[in-house]
């Protein structure tokens, strides 16, 4: 009898998340930090009929299932360094939500926006463009809402600590850039470059030019100590999966 360590199967992806977020630097790292951020839940077949959503819109959010399709081939170790902890201490891998991890499989709380045919809309979320989504189930706050739960280093939320302000030629590109393809633009730069993407190791240099990409946009921004300056906003095409 096969030890059932060794069992081994494989997952079709029921649906892909369309998000604004075409690279995994600067993504949030739990869902529902940055609320301004929007994302879709695209069925894939054969599950992209609307009779599998029969009823979930009576459900105020979702726990989304997917694949850490960008660090599925990366291999795993068994302690991580969470930025939590300010990217030095150890932490084992089951007392972490890395994306480096023996089965690279995330799972985030998100709200459900709205039902139209076989695609979700979504609020929050911290997922890659084009991430393979495997399972969707509705959120039962009886049974998942846990009041008196404890979350070691991870209690509290991370604090929004920087200041973000738009050079000039940001702001004007901003008026002209943020659409209903970008919805809330500007609001979404400055939440997310509020929550200190700059890895924690990165020293504090003033000229270090960061790029992030959002949507098809390449943004580009510096920051010394807790102060952000956005610089430029450009349209790059395809956003970078
Ligand atoms: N909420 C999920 C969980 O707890 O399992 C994910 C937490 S994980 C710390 C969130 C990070 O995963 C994001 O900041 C981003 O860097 C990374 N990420 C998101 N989508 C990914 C993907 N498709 N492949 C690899 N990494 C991804």
């Amino acid at each position: 009898m096969p030890h059932e360590a060794d069992f081994q199967f494989s997952l079709k992806p029921i649906g892909t998340i369309h998000s604004c977020y075409g690279e995994k630097f600067g993504i949030p790292r739990q869902p529902g930090l940055v609320k301004s951020a929007t994302a879709t839940l695209e069925l894939l077949p054969p599950c992209n009929t609307p009779d599998a959503l029969r009823g979930l819109d009576g459900f105020s959010h979702l726990w989304v299932i997917f694949l850490f399709h960008q660090s599925a081939d990366h291999p795993w170790k068994a302690t991580v360094r969470p930025p939590r902890l300010g990217g030095n201490e150890r932490v084992g891998v089951f007392a972490s939500r890395s994306n480096f991890r023996p089965n690279p499989i995330g799972l985030s709380v998100v709200e459900l926006l709205g039902v139209d045919g076989t695609v979700l809309r979504l609020g929050g979320g911290d997922f890659l463009d084009g991430t393979p989504v495997l399972d969707i189930k509705p959120y039962i706050p009886y049974a998942d809402r846990i009041p008196a739960a404890t979350g070691a280093f991870a209690d509290d939320p991370p604090e929004p600590v920087n200041t973000v302000e738009f050079s000039e030629s940001a702001d004007a590109a901003i008026d002209t850039l943020e659409n209903e393809k970008r919805p809330a633009l500007r609001q979404l730069i400055a939440d997310l470059l509020a929550y200190n993407p700059r890895p924690a190791y990165q020293v504090n240099d003033p000229d270090r030019v960061f790029g992030t990409r959002l949507f098809d946009l390449e943004v580009q921004w510096k920051q010394f100590d807790r102060a952000v300056q956005v610089l430029k906003i450009t349209e790059q095409g395809q956003s970078r999966k």
